[in-house]
């Protein structure tokens, strides 16, 4: 008789008939995974693998990766060019050279009629550098709109004003390996295995062989909380206090390392002085958290010989968002956790290429790193580019989230929408939807011709996607990887550097700028502006990066000469003394007075709503809801319900419920659970409109981001749940 897995038939894995398999970097998440897409003998892509030889993701990938060879041929992907006089009119097929020529014709006009300003332009963590460094060189060099971001300002422009502020300059000075260095680990507001599962991982794995404690400091019990050795349920909001009052008990017991502060930082006088207000008994009642576990966290984390942390959107979508960052880095510097193996404050990135728009996207200023307000840096650019230095303006303009408030008062009057989609991503959208109105012109430049924004279109360019175009993407650790492309994008759509190059064209007549029409040579090009820059590429071509699976920047052409291998190119940023990008080379230590400022429940609406991510969708599922493999595990909105407040509510699981809030009300279904507290509901925010039919979206006094987790709604019990269901249903696009 034959027992146990003997029994049991063996996992078949289908052949799926791959004849080759293809390399690029995933589109999805800022983990920055290296993929094989395996082809079939029709040249149809049929498969994707993990690359063994990459070092982030050593083989693995997750659920999104595992099956983006999928996306290709998903629904709703733009095929043709298309024009309409007015957004609430059919739409009518176009030429290509028709399209682009209005595109360019209502940017002329609205810029003659109301001024260079009044058009705005909005991009988007998903496009490759090169992308972005051609639009920003239109953009910037050309067209002379100031009202140009990216849809990063909802996602990570709070971690690059708090690098900003502490640093003298964004980038994120450590790396994944530093998982295998640290003693202490502090995660806040960061659900590593449902937003990058080989993040996760890399910890995980260095966590068991290491054993260092993980802290993670979140008012929600997720799953990186689960598996936390301390979970400090903080009140929404209060990170700064929490912070304060870490830094309060090692100044205190004078665990700080003196002599890192003295030789790398300003400012610790004011520093001492403001924490000693927030001493954990008077923390306590403001942040929630008891005071011994207060001392508890400052002494682990000081006393360790390094200590690492790291934070995504629970510390940057806050009305302190940058703050929270400052904070971060503040405890950093105080314990002289910078630029050491194991010892670093890292930002972990977003969408593929957020840390690629940071670089070269010229959103908040000019290429790497440069800054409108300096006039050196202008000069550079303007000589670089062959245009007037007085044609770029002497500071940055709008940032996304105030470009809409300028629709509603009819200061912007045309915006063009790449790879982003503001109807589905913008808190409080009923206030989005009536801004989109009153716009003369929007030209949508998207992948997919149905999402929600295209609707107030007046010209819809199809762009293509992800692996149908060439280029490079940077990841959370300053990783530069390579895409290439494996599928051509459908019927006419064409690639997102093609159309930047043809609307060059068209703004430069006489052709006194340069636009390289091919990938590698502007990644040259690029090379050649980053010298001497804390970002740079010099060293770096496509070559090289797929060669090596991806490789850290800086890597100078210096060092390629001297024939460093492998390039692995910068672990760490600040590891030598006084590196920071301040003119003194020295870091600022910051106060960070809290200012009580968010939304919070009342006895109207006593939940605190919390929103987040799913393991399977990325963003508004435009792509993942298109997705079987993908939309499946979770295809209807639904909150995390506290069990006791359900079981009081008379609320079973599956029931549907009403949320409502100040701004409007979704319909959503009920999951009970213990990982929210009784007066807090999550709900993913990827379904098209539910969560940001709540939020409300004040912003960050600093980055100017959206306080997307913190605020209040009250829950309605629904009697007819046939009728509930329905309306769920018709609220779901996909
Ligand atoms: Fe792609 Fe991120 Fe998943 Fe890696 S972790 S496969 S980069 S979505």
């Amino acid at each position: 008789m034959l027992f146990g897995r003997s029994k049991k038939n063996p996992i078949k894995i289908a052949d799926k008939g791959v004849v080759e398999w293809q390399y690029a970097a995933c589109g999805y998440c800022s983990t920055g995974c290296s993929i094989e897409v395996g082809l079939n003998a029709e040249g149809k892509p049929v498969s994707s693998r993990g690359v063994a030889d990459a070092d982030v993701n050593r083989g693995k990938l997750c659920l999104k990766g595992i099956v983006e060879h999928e996306l290709f041929d998903s629904a709703g992907r733009g095929l043709i060019p298309k024009i309409r006089d007015q957004w609430h009119q059919p739409w009518q097929e176009s030429t290509w050279d028709a399209a682009l020529d209005k595109v360019h014709d209502e940017i002329v006009r609205i810029q003659e009629k109301y001024g260079r300003d009044s058009f705005a332009i909005i991009s988007t963590g998903q496009m490759l550098t090169e992308e972005f460094y051609t639009l920003g060189k239109l953009t910037r060099g050309l067209i002379g709109t100031n009202n140009y971001d990216g849809n990063t300002t909802l996602c990570m422009a709070s971690a690059v004003s708090g690098y900003k502020r502490s640093f003298g300059s964004d980038g994120p000075p450590g790396c994944y390996e530093d998982f295998e260095h640290t003693d202490c680990l502090i995660a806040w507001g960061s659900n590593l295995p449902e937003q990058h599962p080989i993040i996760y991982w890399r910890m995980k794995e260095a966590q068991e062989k290491r054993k260092f404690p993980l802290i993670v400091i979140d008012p929600r019990v997720t799953m990186l909380a689960q598996n936390a050795d301390i979970h400090l349920p903080v009140t929404p909001g209060t990170d700064v206090v929490l912070q304060n009052a870490f830094m309060h008990v090692i100044l205190d017991e004078g665990l700080e390392d003196k002599a890192y502060i003295e030789a790398n930082t300003n400012g610790i006088e004011a520093l001492r002085e403001e924490v000693a207000q927030y001493d954990p008994t008077t923390a306590a009642k403001i942040c929630g958290i008891d005071e011994d576990s207060i001392r508890l966290v400052a002494r682990l984390f000081a006393n360790a010989g390094a200590a690492m942390q790291f934070w995504t959107m629970g510390i940057n979508q806050s009305t302190h968002g940058s703050d929270g960052v400052v904070g971060i880095n503040n405890l950093a510097l105080l314990t002289g956790n910078i630029g050491k193996p194991g010892g670093t404050s890292l930002s972990i990135t977003g969408q593929c290429n957020a840390m690629g728009t940071r670089e070269w996207s010229s959103c908040s200023g000019l290429p790497n790193y440069r800054a409108l307000e300096n006039p050196q840096d202008r000069a550079d650019i303007a000589q670089f580019w062959n245009i007037d230095p007085e044609f770029f303006p002497k500071k940055r303009g709008m940032f996304q989230t105030d470009i809409y408030q300028a629709m509603e008062t009819g200061q912007i009057k045309g915006i063009w929408l790449i790879a982003t989609n503001p109807m589905s991503s913008l808190p409080n959208t009923s206030r989005i939807r009536k801004a989109m109105e009153k716009l003369e012109f929007c030209a949508v430049q998207d992948c997919y011709e149905d999402t929600e924004s295209a609707q107030y279109a007046h010209v819809y360019l199809p762009a293509g996607t992800w692996a149908e175009k060439e280029g490079v993407m940077t990841n959370t650790e300053r990783r530069i990887n390579l895409v290439k492309p494996i599928s051509k994008a459908p019927g006419e759509a064409q690639p997102d550097l093609w159309i930047f190059n043809r609307m060059a064209e068209r703004f430069n007549s006489d052709g006194k700028v340069t636009f390289p029409e091919k990938a590698p040579d502007i990644f040259l090009e690029m090379g050649g502006l980053s010298k001497g820059r804390l970002a740079d590429i010099s060293g770096l071509d496509h070559e090289l990066i797929e060669k090596h699976r991806g490789i850290q920047w800086p890597y100078t052409e210096v060092q390629r000469k001297n024939g460093e291998v492998p390039p692995k190119g910068g672990k760490r940023l600040y590891t030598e003394p006084t590196t920071f990008r301040y003119p003194d080379g020295k870091a600022k230590l910051i106060p960070l007075p809290f200012i009580d400022n968010n939304e919070v429940p009342d006895e109207k609406f006593p939940i605190w709503l919390n929103t987040g991510r799913l393991v399977e969708h990325w963003h508004g599922r435009t792509k993942t809801g298109k997705i079987g493999e993908n939309n499946k595990y979770s295809p209807i909105p639904f909150i995390e319900i506290n069990s006791d407040l359900a079981h009081e509510l008379g609320v079973l699981e599956g029931e549907y419920l009403r949320l409502v809030s100040r701004r409007s009300d979704a319909i959503v279904m009920a999951k009970p659970t213990q990982r929210v507290p009784k007066n807090m509901v999550f709900l993913p925010f990827h379904f098209h409109d539910c969560a940001n039919r709540l939020t409300l979206g004040l912003l960050d006094p600093h980055s100017r981001q959206p306080a997307y987790k913190q605020s209040a709604v009250r829950i309605e019990v629904i009697e007819d749940q046939m009728a509930a269901a329905k309306l769920s249903m018709e609220m779901r696009k996909f």
